[in-house]
């Protein structure tokens, strides 16, 4: 990765854990399905409501309380899924998953969109967590509400 994509990546994920999107509690609790999620590695919480409506995610937001690369994540995902189907945000999941887990990276980063910022975040290892744990508290909540996901 050359060091001018680095730093746009950077300051994406900055601009992203300072003013964080969709923080905020849902307005009502039509359709709501929810988890929370729970880092202790690093310490990060985070609450995940999304409500899904003829399997599209009409509304997603979260709650919570972690480091940067965690609200980073957070506030990206939720951007990522509005409007999404079920198998659309699954097939988001697994690609991010890749792109942050697999040496190999991911086949096809375009179908990533601005995710791609948190390639870098492959190099350091116990920050995978940090940016994986709202989406693995978003697949708690889609199957089943008031779960609590953990990353350990
Ligand atoms: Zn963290």
């Amino acid at each position: 990765m050359s060091d001018e994509l680095r730093d746009l990546y950077q300051e994406v994920i900055l601009d992203h854990s300072k003013r964080p999107r969709n923080k905020r509690l849902p307005e009502n609790r039509e359709h709501l399905q929810m988890a929370h999620g729970d880092n202790p590695l690093c310490g990060d919480k985070v609450q995940v409501f999304v409500k899904v409506e003829e399997d599209r995610v009409t509304d997603v937001s979260f709650e919570g309380d972690g480091c940067a690369i965690s609200t980073a994540s957070a506030s990206m995902m939720t951007e990522a899924l509005k409007g999404k189907t079920r198998a659309e945000v699954e097939s988001l999941f697994q690609g991010f998953h890749q792109l942050l887990t697999s040496p190999d990276g991911v086949q096809d980063p375009s179908s990533l969109g601005k995710l791609q910022v948190f390639a870098g975040v492959r190099e350091f290892p116990i920050r995978v967590k940090c940016a994986t744990l709202a989406w693995h508290t978003l697949q708690g909540a889609l199957k089943g509400s008031e779960s609590t996901v953990t990353t350990e």
